[in-house]
């Protein structure tokens, strides 16, 4: 029996994760972390028992408390209460999927304690990637990623051997949907609505993800995390438009060979391949019929229209601090957005003012990453008022 932790239980990865465990024979829920969805907890905590659950949000825990009172789940608040279920000496899998850079600490925990780290939460490796990596190497982690392009590109490494990897990938092609707004010109996108951003055309995702999606920025925080979690520098990672998600990601090899992994868009396949790695179980549903897909395409993203995705690069070429500002502000910003404070178009020229106005700190510890973080945010606010 594999026992897991799911961080962002309540959220679009932890309802899917739940959905996998559900389905398998050999996976139990040992905790559960959530935001502030208590009435989606206490139903999860009901079906699946877990020993522990955390309640990001200290006033909303103590009324979970009273209503599971009679079940054997303890209930525990708060950042330190979510870092304490990630290191949870029980579990096996801790899945990271609490949204934004609220999932840095409790997935840095979860790495400290040794787990089998599945991580969906990209902006950990994004805001905190040399730091994630070097506390894996000590503690001897294990990180697999949940991300689709991620896991794609994972699945397609597991070809070439292990100590050859480094000498014989040649380039990652990063394959992107392109969001709801693929081909439109930067006057076409001057009026657009929270409303119409998070209606993606392929994926059902988290609010904030889905705005992601329709600037590029969650493409250019891909490209960001494949760099870290494939150790590669940006310039070797190509962003390609595939509106159909069919192909997931391919890497190029340096005889030119290119490997796709390819499915029907569904993210309960790479979360159950991250926690069943590397077996492979069945699953329902999921056929992909190539003939019914059709002509699958492929174009170079407009990033002078969609400046997200040149800002990360950006961002990749300067590292340190720089890749954590972007991040902190983009998430200051899509919240503005999603609060119709702040125009569509307007996202990306907030993230350009806020990186010309950062003094990188070189090699940054957590705190100064913490710090990057906020100052991004404390800017954001400060540009839009
Ligand atoms: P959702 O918005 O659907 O869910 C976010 C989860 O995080 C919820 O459970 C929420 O709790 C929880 N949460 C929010 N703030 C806090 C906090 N301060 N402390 C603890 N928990 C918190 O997001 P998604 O599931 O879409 O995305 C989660 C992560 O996975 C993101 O980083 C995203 O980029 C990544 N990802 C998502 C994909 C998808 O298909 N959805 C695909 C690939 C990556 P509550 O709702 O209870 O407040």
């Amino acid at each position: 029996m594999m026992k897991l932790t799911v961080l962002g239980s309540t959220g679009s990865i932890g309802t899917q994760t739940l959905e996998v465990a559900e389905h398998s024979d050999n996976i139990t829920i040992e905790a559960l972390g959530a935001g502030r969805n208590i009435k989606l907890l206490e139903e999860q905590i009901r079906k699946f028992r877990p020993h522990i659950a955390c309640v990001a949000d200290e006033s909303l825990a103590a009324e979970l408390k009273i209503k599971v009172a009679d079940t054997d789940t303890k209930v525990l608040s708060g950042e330190e209460g979510m870092e304490a279920i990630a290191a949870d000496t029980a579990s096996d899998i801790v899945i990271a999927a609490i949204v934004g850079i609220a999932g840095l600490k409790p997935a840095l925990a979860a790495a400290k304690a040794g787990k089998r780290l599945a991580l969906a939460n990209k902006e950990t490796l994004v805001a905190a990637g040399d730091l994630v990596r070097s506390v894996i190497k000590e503690s001897g982690a294990e990180l697999i990623p949940v991300d689709s392009e991620h896991s794609a590109i994972f699945q397609c490494l597991e070809a070439v051997r292990k100590d050859r990897r480094k000498a014989e990938l040649k380039r990652i092609l990063l394959t992107a949907s392109g969001g709801p707004f693929a081909g439109k010109t930067r006057e076409e996108l001057a009026d657009i609505t929270p409303e119409k951003a998070l209606k993606h055309p392929n994926w059902d995702m988290g609010a904030k993800i889905t705005i992601d999606s329709a600037t590029l920025m969650n493409k250019g925080l891909e490209v960001l995390e494949a760099a870290q979690l494939f150790d590669v520098t940006a310039d070797k990672i190509d962003v390609l438009v595939h509106r159909q998600s069919i192909v997931h990601s391919m890497i190029e090899l340096t005889d030119g060979a290119v490997l796709a992994q390819m499915g029907v868009p569904d993210m309960k396949l790479p979360i159950q391949y991250a926690l069943t790695y590397p077996d492979r179980l069945p699953m329902t549903d999921n056929t992909l019929d190539l003939a019914a897909a059709g002509t699958l395409t492929f174009e170079k993203p407009d990033m002078e229209t969609f400046r997200c995705l040149a800002l990360a690069y950006e961002a990749a070429k300067v590292g340190h601090t720089m890749p954590c500002v972007l991040n902190g502000a983009n998430e200051a910003a899509v919240s503005l957005f999603l609060h119709k404070q702040l125009g569509f178009l307007d996202i990306a020229e907030t993230l350009e003012r806020v990186m010309q106005a950062h003094r990188v700190v070189e090699n940054p510890s957590l705190e100064e990453i913490l710090a990057a973080d906020r100052w991004a945010r404390e800017q954001v606010l400060a540009l839009t008022q």
